[in-house]
């Protein structure tokens, strides 16, 4: 795959309200697809007897897993951590299951990954220093425990996620544990938790350069537009985020003047597509107010096509991003894309 590149997420195994045909004509190279979804239901080991998630999914492109350890540890009450791994309730019935590092990588290989994440904790924001100091040190053992378990005849590769909360000194200490133990990639997790946009970009100031520039280096569920053009200048190589998607669900969608909220009123009878310099199937065929009438009415078809058109914008925008680094003008690129917003003309 070319990056920097955009992963949608297709938690289900399913980027939701989008054919995989239409994922790759709009661009689509890697989706991302999450453990623990899958693992409670339908059961990796379902998945794998179909055939593997490729196969099950109908996409033959690169898939990216998360580790699980995201949403284990978002379910608050229903978990319980400790060194050997989460042990946790189902969110669907309750059921009581244990997810290590292990098992974490059994999983994921079971699916058929091809871009495995190590098993750890996303930790929360604000988390005492204390608190982020040992969870760090507990996700490098774990970090190690992956890279022994993954087997390597899967031809999956391997990437260690730097945690270390908002303290420069944890993530460096981080960085430098994984680096030893050796990942085929980097990821930076623990970002876009609820903190500043400004503290945001110091800790990816901070931690990217410590990151070995021949490797992908990776942003977890990062971000808005602004996010993945800040993450570029930075030197991130890869993003993934469910805003585009969720955010068309929600009747929000990106254009290059800014993001537009479709219910509004004062779309209801304007003709004009959703963004006027977009070239996607939704803006050469719909307007505004039909979308806007689509999602008034509850309508199945106004998901899917504020999704095309979310997915669009963001694959568009990376193909954008990428062919200026080659042509050596992403400086203007990125003024142009700000200049764009402030001007805020179709809005
Ligand atoms: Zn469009």
């Amino acid at each position: 795959m070319e990056t920097p590149v955009f992963m949608p997420v297709g938690t289900q195994g399913t980027v939701k309200g989008m054919l995989p045909e239409a994922l790759k004509e709009i661009g689509a190279q890697i989706v991302l697809a999450n453990t623990y979804h899958l693992f409670l239901r339908p059961g990796h080991e379902l998945v794998r007897k179909l055939g593997g998630l490729h196969r099950f999914m109908h996409w033959d492109r690169p898939i990216l897993t998360d580790s699980g350890g995201f949403q284990v540890f978002s379910l608050g009450d229903l978990r319980r951590i400790d060194e050997d791994g989460v042990r946790f309730q189902s969110h669907l019935d309750g059921a009581s299951h244990v997810l290590t590092p292990e098992s974490s990588m059994a999983v994921q290989e079971a699916l058929g990954s091809d871009i495995v994440m190590a098993f750890d904790e996303c930790i929360p924001y604000p988390a005492s220093r204390e608190y982020v100091a040992a969870s760090t040190d507990r996700s490098t053992r774990w970090a190690r425990r992956c890279k022994e378990a993954l087997r390597p005849q899967t031809g999956a590769a391997l990437f260690g996620i730097v945690q270390g909360g908002m303290f420069a000194d944890l993530r460096a200490r981080s960085a430098e544990d994984l680096l030893r133990i050796g990942f085929d990639g980097y990821a930076v997790g623990g970002l876009s938790v609820g903190e500043d946009a400004s503290l945001m970009y110091e800790m990816m100031d901070f931690t990217l350069p410590l990151l070995p520039a021949d490797r992908p280096r990776y942003v977890m569920g990062v971000g808005t537009p602004e996010n993945l053009i800040e993450g570029v200048s930075r030197g991130v190589d890869m993003f993934d985020c469910v805003m585009p998607t969720r955010n068309a669900r929600n009747g929000v969608l990106f254009t290059t003047f800014g993001k537009i909220s479709i219910k509004q009123a004062r779309y209801g009878d304007d003709p004009q597509p959703i963004d006027p310099d977009c070239g996607c199937y939704v803006c050469r065929n719909y307007s505004r107010a039909y979308l806007r009438h689509l999602y008034m009415s509850r309508e199945i078809l106004a998901s899917v096509l504020n999704t095309h058109h979310n997915l669009h914008y963001y694959l568009n925008l990376m193909g954008e991003i990428r062919t200026a680094l080659e042509q050596g003008t992403f400086a203007a690129c990125k003024k142009e894309f700000f200049r764009k917003r402030e001007s805020a003309v179709g809005a």
